[in-house]
């Protein structure tokens, strides 16, 4: 039961071959099929266990395909630059033939390139919190066309010092969404922003 048995569609297995990936890991055959359902879930994962692809094949089943006009369906939440630089590149790879477009909103870059790249309706964002929090209020950016999020190494958003923005950003989501979370530890304070953040999780640890 590799990557075949979970239903997966054409665009998607040739997106997961040309990266080179034959049969998945623990975390993403436990993962995958539960957030295809629809299902919240938290996820026990480190970096290095394949994470990555856990919540992007959902974000890309759940999608399918670009909606031009239809503003933002989904959001990736990350602590850093440069993880976000890293799952863009996973996106454009294994999200190639889904013709599903992203785009990286973080710190670092000029405020001008955003508001274009924003302006460009990417299918999804990518995002730290800091400038994604600043170009909501800045933009007015509304955030109800979005289905799914992600937040990615929830621990260090949390230890970077995110917790406010994070809040704030949930708020603005609409109510009716999947949200996954992935995290190496489960402190206390990510076990109460799961209990506003997401809806009867599913908790997988390996
Ligand atoms: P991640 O934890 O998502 O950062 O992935 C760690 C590394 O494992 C990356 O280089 C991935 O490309 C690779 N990887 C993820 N899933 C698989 C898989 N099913 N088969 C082989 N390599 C994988």
């Amino acid at each position: 039961d590799g990557f075949k048995g979970m239903g997966l569609s054409h665009p998607i297995v040739k997106g997961i071959q040309k990266r080179g990936y034959k049969v998945p890991t623990p975390i993403q055959r436990r993962t995958i099929p539960v957030a295809l359902q629809g299902r919240d879930l938290v996820a026990m994962a480190r970096t290095g266990s394949g994470k990555t692809a856990c919540f992007l094949i959902p974000i890309f089943e759940k999608l399918k395909t670009r909606i031009a006009k239809s503003g933002a369906r989904g959001l990736i939440m990350l602590p850093t630059r440069e993880l976000a630089m890293q799952t863009i590149t996973f996106i454009r790879e294994i999200g190639k033939f889904t013709g599903l477009k992203c785009c990286l909103i973080s710190g670092g870059d000029n405020m001008e390139s955003q508001f274009e790249a924003i302006h460009g309706n990417p299918d999804i964002i990518v995002a730290t919190p800091g400038r994604f929090v600043h170009l909501c209020v800045e933009m007015e950016l509304k955030l109800n066309s979005i289905e799914i999020v992600v937040f990615d190494e929830a621990d260090r958003l949390f230890e970077m010092g995110f917790g406010e923005q994070l809040k704030d950003i949930i708020a603005r989501l609409p109510s009716t969404r999947q949200t996954l979370l992935f995290s190496a530890t489960l402190p206390k304070s990510l076990v109460e922003f799961t209990r506003i953040g997401l809806s009867d999780p599913l908790l997988i640890r390996l």
